[in-house]
């Protein structure tokens, strides 16, 4: 089976301007790519997709996804703990939620059940329901857990034994990324952000056996001590980061060809513009957005500078920052860390591919067939991104998920 697109300004994923050509997809994978003046001859193909002058694009990557975390712009959800049946219910339309929203793929920081993201995603690869490309995670880890005590569970625990059990689990389960919780949170307990709930002994620990596994590491860590413990593991994302000294930018750029880092800051800007009712206090989590973004708008140009791979994904899943928003990190990169449309829109394709460790996130020959069809630039303005009325297709592994005859007929 091949599809052929014609008509369309091909944005390939990488910060160059878009270019007028043809793409044709065979199977999975996207098989050519002609560039105007060259033509592909359409009775080469099965199916002719005329983009009316639109933008062909790589599908976009989350690359902080929390797909149990349960509102979306379809269902929002004011309780934050939801019941199991529930919960399972809230991850598999959120997962659908984002792929209509033009994500392709998505990397998850951690999950509100055990296991729960691990079915999703064998689900999503078998076909049996709708959705990125899923790296799993299960509960976020902080080593005292939830209540503060031991309790011999493998998700609590101190010491490098503890952790290396955890993993040893995650391995057996089948979770793709382990999300570990190394600095406090500001938004939830003010002054927390300091605080390190990790040891050297025990993050070396998680390193080594996250090697030994194949797991990847994600890590929630907001100062230059979490971070250099982070990095001492080999943690492949960092989330936050917003207190990096100089010393930290150094260290994180010496790290950039195995490193990414995702500033998370779609949370932050929704919690700015949130207005809750009274009952609902989010002052404290409205100061520290405040505060990290003061910070970030600093950061991330620097390390932007020194060659960082900065990914989009920001904590959405909040009621006041529903998933199915996800694009919206694109204008915030714009407006607040001077990207450019393209560099931002690179940040969410081609480097997010680069985090899933998979042939996706670039239009170029020999990728998996992961494309969007937008009516409009997006190179010109990212903000169309966010409005799924203009993603006319949306294809993933050379299958649509929603077709161009679809929006036609609507
Ligand atoms: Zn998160």
């Amino acid at each position: 089976m091949t599809t052929l697109f014609t008509n369309i300004r091909i944005f390939d994923g990488t910060p160059n301007p878009a270019r007028a050509g043809s793409v044709l997809v065979d199977g999975e994978t996207i098989a050519r790519i002609a560039y105007a003046p060259d033509t592909i001859d359409p009775a080469t193909a099965d199916v002719v997709i005329d983009g009316h002058g639109g933008t062909l694009m790589p599908g976009m990557v989350e690359a902080h996804a929390h797909l149990t975390w349960g509102s979306s712009v379809e269902k929002i959800y004011h309780a934050f703990i939801l019941p199991p049946d529930e919960l399972e219910v809230a991850a598999t339309r959120n997962a659908r939620v984002l792929l209509d929203h033009g994500f392709t793929s998505a990397y998850s920081a951690g999950a509100l059940g055990d296991g729960i993201e691990v079915r999703l995603a064998q689900a999503i690869e078998a076909g049996l329901t709708p959705g990125p490309r899923l790296i799993p995670s299960t509960l976020e880890r902080s080593p005292e857990g939830a209540e503060g005590v031991d309790t011999g569970d493998v998700f609590n625990g101190r010491g490098p034994d503890a952790i290396r059990a955890f993993m040893a689990y995650c391995a057996k389960e089948g979770i793709g990324s382990v999300k570990l919780v190394i600095s406090g949170e500001d938004a939830l307990k003010p002054g927390s952000a300091q605080d390190i709930l990790y040891t050297d002994a025990e993050m070396v620990a998680a390193g080594e056996a996250a090697r030994a596994h194949g797991l990847f590491i994600a890590t929630h860590c907001y100062t230059p001590r979490a971070i250099a413990l982070a990095m001492e593991a080999g943690a492949r994302i960092l989330y936050h980061c917003s207190y990096a000294d100089a010393a930290t930018i150094d260290a994180m750029a010496a790290k950039k060809d195995e490193l990414f880092y995702a500033p998370g800051c779609g949370v932050s800007v929704a919690a700015l513009e949130a207005s809750p009712p009274p009952h609902i206090d989010m002052s404290a989590m409205k100061a520290s957005a405040a505060e990290r973004m003061a910070l970030e708008s600093k950061l991330v140009p620097a390390l932007k500078a020194r060659g960082m791979r900065i990914l989009i994904g920001g904590d959405y899943g909040f009621p006041f920052n529903p998933n199915g928003r996800n694009a919206r990190d694109l204008a915030h990169f714009v407006q607040y860390f001077g990207y450019t449309p393209l560099e931002a829109l690179a940040a969410a394709t081609s480097l997010g591919g680069e985090l899933m460790g998979l042939p996706v996130g670039q239009i170029r020959e020999g990728y998996l067939a992961d494309l969007l069809l937008i009516d409009g630039d997006p190179t010109a303005d990212v903000a169309i991104l966010q409005d799924a009325g203009r993603i006319t297709a949306i294809m993933k592994g050379g299958a649509f998920h929603k077709s161009p005859a679809e929006t036609r007929a609507a």
